[in-house]
């Protein structure tokens, strides 16, 4: 049956806007601090790099203040720790600079003392990219949280490359306009390290790829040098477009300290629906008639199976409108008129729950509801960590093969693990496929890789569709670039930082 309007449920954030998220604050099952990578991964050495001592201490508190220079384990913890508790460094020194002028003085001394950096936005990435793997500096953007300027009429932002997604949102929607972008991680993550990581999230189905939107780039190279590529226009084909060195590259070329983004008018009209339905294929037949009935309005369109939903639900207490079905559609629209965007999607899901496509459904627009509803998606990653360990993998696969990785894995592991399951943007191919483990189980890892990137290759799909590479994958990434690819970013690596001092330990090889 459609139900018109949910329940009213309570809104549940996890962390509070810009702040980095404690782990009481994370609801992690249990306080204790994953093993520390060095141990975990033997078989990476640390690089021929300075030790931090109290002269390089002096430089960076006489150029930024006692209070901008962390040197106290305990405080710079949170900063080694990832988000998913995979990887631990042990840096004990973490920078906050203000302007772009203390970025590059920092990065000018580094590299000149051969100290290593790792620069952190948010630290919301999800392979170990952002923390640093041995003592390197981390390098964190979180003061840098300023707006430069906002254009009403061509939508253009600049901004600093600190500032938080969810907090430019909300400024964007006092000129009538929103950010291009959204994730469940919008509370913490940084523009910075959005652009960095070329995030994809819930809405690039309608506005497409962050790097389409990011009209210009200021960065600092490792040496300290800053590059003004901050160009606001939307049409400048002024030699290379060097701003896509920095889109994606996940910190190992330079740090970005302003972006100038478009950003499309925030919308007048938004509808949420969230369907259940009893296989996958009827997920496609779903999206692939939203698609024609919806088409120009379609603004999302994610799947959660059985086992995440359980996650959220089990370990959050989100509640769901619907439940018992082995898999969920949310779809949200977006439109200019309320009235005509409603007619649309009441003709649409009459017909697909009157043929039995879709089992039950409800779909609301008001803004309570749909947060209700989004937590249900947003949340899975955070549920997860109460089963102890997450083993995550995001891959981009074929969309008729799409959720075939859970079927195969089902059958590797069996019932040797918490949960195998998948969720994710049926509208751009990206599933999240995750395992939980209680623990950290290295028989577990082995049955899981490189299986997983091989069978993505096979089916011609992308290990990190939008995750990045980060600690995790240099190794797995010949699965999805060429020997070829793979040489030129080594070049252009050596070319830009040729002291390897930026993440070194990441992304490549
Ligand atoms: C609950 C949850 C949901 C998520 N959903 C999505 C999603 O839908 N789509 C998606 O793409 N990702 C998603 N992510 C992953 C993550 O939020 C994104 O990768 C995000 O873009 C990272 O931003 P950050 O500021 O946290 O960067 P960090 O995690 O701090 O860093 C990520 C990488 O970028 C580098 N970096 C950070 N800032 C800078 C900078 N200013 N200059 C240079 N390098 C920098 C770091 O060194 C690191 O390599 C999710 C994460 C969580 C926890």
């Amino acid at each position: 049956m459609l139900s018109r309007g949910v329940k009213q449920l309570g809104r549940l954030r996890p962390c509070s806007q810009g702040i980095l998220p404690s782990f009481a604050c994370r609801g992690f099952a249990s306080p204790t601090l994953p093993e520390l990578t060095k141990d975990r991964y033997p078989h990476v050495k640390r690089g021929e790099f300075a030790k931090l001592d109290q002269n390089h201490l002096k430089f960076f508190r006489d150029l930024l203040g006692e209070n901008r220079v962390l040197n106290d384990p305990s405080d710079c913890e949170i900063y080694n720790v990832d988000w998913n508790r995979n990887v631990r460094g042990y840096s004990d020194c973490v920078l906050k600079p203000k302007t772009t002028q203390e970025v590059s003085q920092i990065l000018s001394f580094c590299n000149e003392h051969r100290l290593a950096v790792s620069p952190q936005g948010g630290n919301t990435g999800l392979v170990g990219g952002s923390v640093p793997v041995f003592d390197e500096i981390v390098l964190s953007l979180s003061l840098m949280n300023n707006i430069i300027s906002v254009d009403d009429t061509s939508g253009i932002l600049v901004c600093e490359g600190g500032c938080v997604l969810e907090y430019l949102d909300e400024q964007l929607a006092n000129h009538g306009l929103m950010m291009p972008l959204d994730l469940g991680a919008k509370g913490s993550c940084q523009i910075g390290g959005n652009v960095s990581t070329n995030a994809g999230g819930l809405r690039l189905l309608r506005y497409g790829n962050l790097q389409g939107n990011v009209l210009g780039i200021e960065a600092v190279k490792a040496n300290g040098e800053i590059l003004d590529c901050l160009s606001a226009l939307k049409k400048d084909n002024t030699g290379f477009h060097l701003k896509h060195l920095f889109i994606g590259s996940e910190g190992a070329l330079g740090v970005v300290t302003k972006v100038a983004i478009q950003c499309p008018a925030k919308p007048q009209a938004v509808n949420l629906a969230f369907l259940g339905v009893k296989s996958f294929d009827n997920i496609l037949t779903t999206f692939r008639r939203a698609k024609r009935e919806l088409g120009e309005i379609l603004s999302s369109f994610e799947m959660i199976d059985e086992q995440s939903i359980g996650a959220v639900m089990g370990h959050l207490k989100v509640k769901s409108p619907i439940d018992n079905h082995p898999f969920y559609v949310l779809f949200e629209t977006q439109g200019s008129n309320d009235a005509h965007d409603q007619e649309k999607i009441h003709r649409f899901l009459e017909n697909i729950m009157g043929d039995g496509t879709v089992l039950d459904g409800t779909v609301t627009n008001e803004p309570s509801k749909m947060r209700a509803i989004w937590d249900l998606r947003e949340r899975i990653a955070e549920a997860f960590l109460h089963d102890g360990y997450v083993f995550k993998y995001d891959i981009t696969l074929p969309l008729e093969k799409f959720y075939s990785i859970v079927d195969v894995m089902r059958e590797r592991l069996g019932s040797d693990v918490l949960r195998c399951c998948g969720y994710g943007h049926i509208g751009d191919g990206n599933i999240h496929f995750t395992v939980t483990t209680k623990e950290f189980s290295k028989d577990i890892l082995k049955r899981i890789e490189p299986f997983v990137y091989e069978f993505t290759s096979e089916l011609k799909g992308s290990i990190s569709a939008e995750h990045g590479i980060g600690f995790r994958k240099p190794q797995y990434i010949h699965y999805s670039k060429s020997d070829a690819a793979i040489h030129l970013m080594k070049e252009l690596k050596k070319l830009m930082d040729p002291k390897g001092i930026l993440n070194p330990y990441k992304v490549l090889p």
